[in-house]
């Protein structure tokens, strides 16, 4: 809408200067990414694999704010709860999330017409149809001050794109925090339609906008495995990538062989 009102107006977010201070601060960690890949940093960072033994399978949205178990857009709302139940049965989701602030179920209220204000509960009801649906619980609607980021803006300069579906930057602070998409369960039109929402955020209004440029990118970062390599993942989303010109890299990398062995 229009007439919407800022989002520093609504909502407890951070200041300009604040803004600017968390993005420099990630600067530490993503300068080093950017000097030496994904792939080297992820080798020099120490426990690694922590970030690759989820401690639940519940589904919660790509939001950078909730890290954790598995990963759809709004938790599926895009896909419709049918679809969801198809996509998400066989990951053994164990119970789905939503959150407060969802940019996925605002996304779902515009594209239905529906007012703005209502996608929260939109989100909520979708969640709630789409356990019943899978035979799990609902777990309930993660608040803004449960969530890993500020309510505004999102702070993500990452996407992580996840052919695993184990990973978690959560569990380790050398990782910058990032939306993350689980390719492993969604088919791949489906999560490079999660990724240019999440790429947009990230660019727009409602994340960190012009900050991100061609010498501080924003980084898509397909996490390969055997089955799913990382080269392939960079190639089914290097054409979206370069919509973006030099505001988005892609620097993948392929997840610790040891994870392999642990979850086997
Ligand atoms: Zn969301």
């Amino acid at each position: 809408m229009r007439n919407e009102q800022p989002s520093m107006e609504r909502h407890h977010g951070l200041t300009k200067e604040q803004i600017e201070q968390e993005f420099q601060q990630q600067n530490r960690l993503l300068e080093k990414i950017y000097e030496s890949g994904m792939q080297a940093y992820i080798q020099d960072t120490p426990d690694v694999n922590k970030a690759f033994n989820l401690s639940d399978r519940d589904l919660r949205c790509i939001d950078e704010g909730t890290p954790g178990g598995l990963h759809g857009a709004g938790s599926g709302i895009l896909l419709g709860s049918g679809t969801a139940a198809k996509i998400y049965k066989p990951a053994g989701v164990t119970g789905v999330y939503s959150h407060e602030g969802c940019g996925a179920a605002a996304l779902y209220a515009k594209e239905k017409g529906l007012p703005a204000d209502e996608a929260d509960e939109l989100g909520r009801q979708f969640a709630q149809e789409l356990a019943a649906k899978l035979g799990v619980p609902y777990q309930g609607h993660i608040s803004f001050g449960q969530m890993r980021r500020p309510e505004a803006p999102h702070i993500a300069r990452v996407a992580y794109y996840d052919g695993t579906g184990s990973f978690d930057y959560s569990k380790i602070k050398e990782l910058p925090p990032g939306f993350i998409i689980s390719r492993r369960w969604l088919p791949e039109g489906n999560a490079q339609q999660e990724l240019k929402i999440a790429i947009d955020i990230a660019l727009g209004q409602h994340g960190f906008g012009g900050l991100i440029d061609d010498k501080n990118p924003f980084v898509i970062s397909p996490i390969g495995n055997q089955d799913l390599t990382v080269e392939d993942l960079a190639q089914e989303i290097q054409s979206l990538a370069a919509e973006y010109g030099g505001r988005v890299k892609v620097d993948g990398f392929s997840a610790p062989d040891r994870r392999e062995r642990e979850s086997n």
